[in-house]
């Protein structure tokens, strides 16, 4: 190191661009001391050069310093209304440093609130199928505690979800079938199906679909579907007792066919008289039979709604005194009275004349079979408010008290052998029941035991409104 001597050097940092570093000025410390008498004009000039040098990096760095903090406030207040959702602030003043910052920043926004809005709509739309759909859906967590349930499942369990989050699924379904199912179905991660019934508030019978939730590898916990297939169920079990009742019915008449045949060819038919008698009986159950199977078309074809009703304006007045013409034969022959007692003011209803004359002639026809002789119909109508309303009165041998919510069931019968005696088919008044409800109407009976019975049925009075399938 001979030769060289310590001198001080002071440094001047002089920002040469904005970030990209700074220029550093050294002069050796020994040139500041020089004497200022007998300057030159390089002298001074290097002077001048210094002490710019000296007095411009300060005020310069400062102006630099105070333009980045308000930029970074910039940006932070940007950055905070980001967080509030509010993607219009992109504004970063008009510095030229701050110009691809603002660029960056408004794509920023534009995907931030792309990506927002996506979210929205998806769980929106997640939010809508969970409100209406018509399975209840629940959320458990690992231990089985419920952490969301949508609107089905708060009527289905007759719970409000408020009172339920949180809580274990088995004190809303109860069922410990139930509760081991998803026991598996968490240790297992597999999905599982069970049914099951719930006797209280009300008689359900339930499916529960269980399926394992998973964030990310992790299982979180199971989601549980319930579908109410009460009214399924139902359905299937009054369609076997459907076709175990049909079954029943034609069985009845066929058998005595066969009986009375098989009687005939055994040698009842020499005799002249028996001969008659068993064909007549024969005759009269392939009757029976044939009417049997008649009213089970019509309920069937009723029920299904293939019938198309002819609706128009009916003079309700003149189709009972019609019906009534019709039937009287048959009264009278059961030494009964038949009366018709109509109002001349009656207003005509709206509805199908011909499915309304069948509907009277149930009505006539069942008063008839449970009238002892001696006894009276009266067939009446009277308006009331939009309606007129059909009683069919009689004076026979009634109906018990708890048999009366059943009458109108298909093959509902008070007294089987009574009703098999007079032709009956046990259809009668559900279709009576059908073709009423069909004209918005309604139907009723009232009944006291070995009185009679007062069966009465509403029909819309013909007015403006105009029902469906009506020219
Ligand atoms: P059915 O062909 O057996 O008459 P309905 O459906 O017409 O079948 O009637 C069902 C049951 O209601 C009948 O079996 C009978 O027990 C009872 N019923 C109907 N009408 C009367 C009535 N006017 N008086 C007494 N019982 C009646």
């Amino acid at each position: 190191m001979k030769g060289l001597r310590r001198q001080a050097v002071l440094y001047f940092l002089v920002p040469a661009a904005v970030v990209a570093g700074a220029l550093a000025l050294s002069v050796p410390m020994g040139l500041l001391t020089v004497r200022t008498e007998g300057l030159g004009l390089g002298h001074l000039l290097l002077l001048a050069v210094l002490v710019g040098a000296l007095l411009v990096p300060p005020v310069g760095g400062y102006r630099l310093t105070i333009h980045l903090a308000n930029l970074l406030d910039e940006v932070r207040e940007v950055i905070r209304r980001f967080g509030e959702g509010d993607f219009s602030a992109t504004g970063l003043g008009p510095a030229p440093e701050a110009a691809e910052l603002r660029v960056q920043m408004g794509e920023t926004a534009r995907s931030l609130q792309e990506q927002l809005y996506s979210l929205l709509a998806e769980k929106g739309q997640l939010e809508a199928m969970l409100a209406h759909m018509a399975e209840g859906v629940l959320l458990l967590d690992h231990k089985g505690r419920i952490l969301a349930l949508n609107p089905a499942a708060e009527g289905i369990f007759q719970v409000r979800r408020e009172e339920v989050l949180g809580r274990y699924h088995l004190e809303i379904t109860h069922n410990s079938e139930l509760e081991e199912r998803l026991r598996r179905v968490l240790a297992e991660g597999r999905s599982e199906a069970v049914e099951f019934t719930r006797a209280w508030p009300q008689e359900q019978v339930l499916e529960a679909r269980l399926a394992p939730v998973y964030r990310g590898e992790e299982q979180v916990g199971a989601l549980m579907v319930i579908h109410d297939i009460t009214r399924f169920r139902r359905l299937e079990r009054m369609r076997s007792e459907f076709v175990a009742n049909v079954s029943h019915e034609l069985r009845t008449p066929l058998t005595a066919i066969r009986g009375f045949a098989e009687t005939l060819l055994e040698g009842a038919d020499e005799d002249p008289e028996t001969r008659r008698h068993f064909l007549s009986l024969m005759h009269k159950e392939a009757q029976r039979l044939s009417a049997l199977i008649e009213d089970l078309l019509d309920l069937s074809r009723l029920e299904s709604g293939r019938v198309r009703f002819q609706f128009g304006e009916v003079a309700l007045g003149e189709l009972c005194h019609e019906v009534a013409e019709r039937l009287r034969p048959r009264a009278d022959q059961a030494g009964l009275s038949l009366r018709v007692e109509i109002p001349p003011d009656l207003p005509p209803v709206r509805g199908d004349r011909d499915r309304l004359a069948q509907v009277l002639i149930n009505l006539v026809d069942n008063a008839i079979k449970y009238t002892p002789s001696g006894g009276e119909i009266r067939v009446m109508a009277r308006p009331e408010g939009a309606v007129v309303r059909v009683l069919v009165q009689d004076t026979g041998i009634g109906i018990p008290r708890s048999d009366l919510p059943r009458v109108f069931e298909r093959f509902y019968r008070v007294d089987k052998a009574r009703s098999r005696a007079s032709g009956g088919t046990g259809l009668g008044l559900s279709i009576v029941k059908h073709i009423v409800e069909a004209h918005g109407g309604e139907v009723g009976v009232e009944s006291e035991l070995g009185k009679g019975s007062t069966f009465f049925f509403t029909v819309p009075a013909a007015g403006p409104t105009r029902l469906p399938g009506e020219e």
